[in-house]
């Protein structure tokens, strides 16, 4: 009998870029398991498991939380009955060493990464789309000048504040973390490249087509 091989996804994308929203699509569609390291850490943190607590000790002293200890994070989720058909790793590998850490943890499961889908969208759209974003400061709803604009312009449908503009989404500070994202990106696509297993799709258009791009790009893995 033909047993269906777990497949193990990696997705890499700008901040902006939509990764969340496809993540959960990829997932819902190969039923695949999601894993987040960000909510992995919250979730161990909030359940005060043994590795919770210690990352918890990090965070309060402003330290990263040490790879390793992400590792242990992942491996027990990786054990899990639900990653037995594969995970979608979402914000994660972000450096070449939690790569190299990850296909270790995968490789004592007999299972490798067998993608890197990596959404690629021109700094100029991020640009646009973050720097479109408007808040209110009285009830915290968001808005977006060309996506998702107010009845009244710089006014808060929800309770007539006056919409502001984040710090956050400030085009300099936008241009810096892109800047940041590319440089540490750079490297692991070329890692996923040199191996051969780096699949490219153009993150323009609307979730909806990007998505169909992904799942073809899922289609053409050797199985
Ligand atoms: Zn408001």
């Amino acid at each position: 009998m033909m047993v269906a091989r777990s497949v193990d996804v990696v997705l890499l994308g700008p901040p902006g870029g939509g990764k969340g929203t496809q993540a959960k699509r990829l997932t819902a569609a190969f039923e695949l398991l999601h894993l987040s390291t960000g909510d992995l850490l919250r979730d161990e943190v909030k359940r005060a498991t043994p590795l919770g607590v210690e990352a918890q000790g990090y965070m309060q002293r402003g330290e990263l939380v040490p790879d390793e200890l992400v590792g242990k994070m992942l491996m027990g989720r990786l054990h899990s009955q639900q990653a037995g058909s594969g995970c979608v790793f979402d914000g994660y590998p972000r450096t070449l060493a939690q790569a190299t850490l990850l296909d270790g943890l995968l490789a004592e499961l007999g299972r490798r990464v067998d993608v890197a889908l990596y959404i690629n969208v021109p700094d100029e759209e991020l640009l646009a789309r973050l720097t479109g974003r408007r808040s209110c400061p009285v009830c915290g709803a968001v808005f977006h000048v060309v996506h998702n604009p107010p009845r009244q312009e710089g006014i808060c449908d929800a309770c007539g504040g006056t919409l502001v503009q984040r710090a956050d989404d400030r085009e300099d500070v936008i241009r810096e973390r892109l800047r940041v994202y590319h440089e540490s990106t750079a490297p692991l696509l070329g890692f996923y490249r040199s191996r051969g297993n780096l699949a490219e799709v153009q993150g323009v258009g609307s979730p909806d087509a990007i998505f169909e791009e992904l799942r073809a790009a899922m289609g053409r893995l050797k199985r």
